[in-house]
């Protein structure tokens, strides 16, 4: 038995077989090309080869800009190999004569300079053969687009483990029939574990190199409760964490009480305590939770796993089914964050040749790039409640022109749909969230342009101090805990509320029950939960005293460090 610590990504226990996903196993299959669709295949191939280029050109610009001229060079190579007849002529010639599809004619002619390379003597020029399959890969990922969907093989109740799952392959480990999952990547506010959660499955994550040690069908224990697998486990262990599972099921079973109360503190102060929404399977059980509403849905799921984006029909069909479940409820409709780890097969080409990708083209920088597409959500949207009270929540604003044109652009769809003579709706509601430190610090000049804000403090802790919410070896340091972060929270709530804008907060944060009593103390409007923890955030919120907590606050914002701060707020 082997007893492997990770990150605890997603509560709960699985016990089952493993079931290993190969990582980037790239397969290519050999397809007949019908005569009628040569054509197509042939400006598919030119399409990616442009593509290529592009992605050089870019690759090009910044080892200029930061490598300088010597550096650049290298990529004049890779457009020289791009060139070449061998790939370029011979992959066409093959397209047309063997009516075979570009991927295989691309991988068939790598391989004949690959050979052509291993022949070479001088080292050096031998190994050139890595640049060759550099841009091979570049021209293969272009035109097979990610996603060989290998999650689909799993065919027998799993924990799937893997070196690492993007956040598009964990939203089909449903249907996938996963008890699970186990990474060796990942920390724990990725948006891989997020969805996890919001699917009820017990996942821990940055393992180091568990995909390494086993094969499929070796069994093995997910404790999502404690961050740890246990691989070939006794029967003994085996049992304990049976029995364990049930008495998890016990305890979810003793909220259920908590219902139908309110959430409200010892002391009478009300908080609004919401749910977020990441994924259609949860809107059932968000309902029958009775909460106070949305606090955060995240529609990008709706862009994930497809080559094009939903229409408004489509958007406004999946929009309106969480209104008329949660009505008279609000639902704050956030906008969709496409980009950083929620890259999508939508073929946004940016995307491809990003080196820093949460720093990237993401959340409302892609839709103020690609305003179309942030009208017809925007449409979608505005459309759902002509009668009730929309509320719209921009991410990733990092400065207040982002805000204007976002503004300028909803009025303009506003008036576009009046002109269309769709009956205009009542009010809506403006936010953006706050998890970018440009946002938090300069917040006063903000808040004239917006009706509420809402925290998020994924990104928000990412950024401040500095640690990628994805990288294992630096979870240690992702601390929502840190005086910089208390007093970073403290000096948002404080400048929403001289302004009198009421203040949410979202993300993992709210969702640890360690975190409540800070949470209150800094006297937060609204908490947006994940469904799973929302009666156990409730229970917390009913036992705390608002005037301790708040107490407790003014002394921690003197704090120098995370442990004292965790030793006087954590009940
Ligand atoms: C956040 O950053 O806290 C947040 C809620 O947004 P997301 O996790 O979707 O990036
Ligand atoms: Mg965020």
């Amino acid at each position: 038995m082997l007893i492997i610590k990770g990150i605890a990504a997603s509560p709960n226990i699985a016990i089952g077989p493993a079931f290993v996903v190969e990582d980037e196993e790239i397969v290519i299959n050999q397809l007949e090309i019908p005569k009628n669709k040569i054509r197509m295949e042939i400006q598919r191939f030119k399409r990616a080869l442009e593509k290529t280029n592009r992605d050089l050109d870019r690759t090009e610009h910044r080892a200029l800009k930061t490598l300088g001229k010597a550096h650049a060079k290298l990529i004049e190579t890779h457009r020289l190999i791009l060139s070449d007849p061998l790939i370029t002529k011979e992959v066409l010639r093959r397209i047309q004569s063997e009516r075979v599809n570009a991927e295989f004619a691309l991988s068939e002619a790598l391989e004949a300079v690959n050979q052509a390379f291993e022949k070479i003597e001088d080292e050096f020029f031998r190994e050139r053969r890595h640049d060759v399959f550099d841009v091979g890969k570049r021209l293969l990922s272009h035109l097979m687009r990610r996603g060989k969907k290998p999650l689909s093989a799993v065919e027998v109740p799993s924990i799937v483990v893997a070196h690492n799952l993007l956040p598009s392959d964990t939203l089909q480990l449903k249907d996938a029939r996963a008890l699970g999952f186990a990474t060796d990547l990942g920390g724990k506010s990725s948006h891989t574990a997020i969805l996890a959660q919001s699917l009820e499955l017990p996942a821990v994550v940055g393992l180091s190199d568990v995909s390494q040690r086993l094969k499929t069908g070796d069994t093995l224990i997910v404790d999502g409760e404690q961050g740890l697998i246990i691989l070939y486990p006794t029967p003994e262990v085996i049992e304990k964490y049976v029995q364990m599972q049930a008495q998890l099921q016990l305890q979810d079973k003793a909220l259920e009480n908590l219902k139908g109360l309110e959430a409200v503190t010892r002391d009478g102060k009300s908080i609004q305590l919401m749910t977020n929404l990441d994924a259609p399977e949860e809107l059932k059980s968000i309902a029958a939770l009775n909460t106070d509403g949305i606090g955060l849905f995240r529609t990008e799921y709706l862009f994930s796993n497809r080559t094009t984006p939903p229409s408004e029909k489509e958007q406004h069909e999946a929009y309106f089914r969480v209104f008329k479940t949660m009505a008279p409820k609000p639902v704050v409709f956030r906008t969709a964050d496409i980009g950083g780890d929620r890259i999508t097969d939508l073929g946004f080409e940016e995307h491809s040749s990003e080196s820093n990708p949460f720093m990237g083209l993401r959340g409302i920088r892609l839709f103020l790039h690609y305003p179309e597409l942030f009208k017809v959500q925007l449409r979608a949207i505005l459309k759902t409640a002509p009668q009730g009270d929309v509320r719209i929540l921009l991410p990733m604003i990092s400065s207040i022109e982002e805000l204007i044109s976002s503004k300028k652009i909803l009025k303009s769809t506003m008036d576009e749909l009046a002109q269309e003579g769709v009956p205009p709706v009542k009010k809506v509601e403006l936010g953006i969230m706050v998890e970018i430190p440009s946002v938090a610090m300069a917040l006063d000049t903000f808040l004239d342009d917006v009706d509420f804000i809402s925290i998020g403090t994924n990104d928000l802790i990412q950024y401040l101090l500095a640690v990628d919410r994805l990288n294992e070896n630096v979870a240690y340091l992702y601390d929502p805990f840190h005086p910089a972060v208390v007093r970073t929270l403290h000096q948002i709530v404080e400048t929403a509320h001289s302004k009198e804008k009421p203040v949410g907060i979202c993300g993992e944060m709210p969702s640890d029950p360690k975190t409540t009593k800070l949470l209150v103390g800094l006297g937060v409007d609204s908490l947006s939960v994940t469904p799973r923890m929302f009666l156990r955030i409730k229970r917390n919120l009913r036992s705390l005293s608002f005037q301790e907590a708040t107490k407790a606050v003014k002394q921690a914002l003197l704090l120098t460090d995370s442990a004292s701060i965790r030793k006087l707020l954590i009940t």
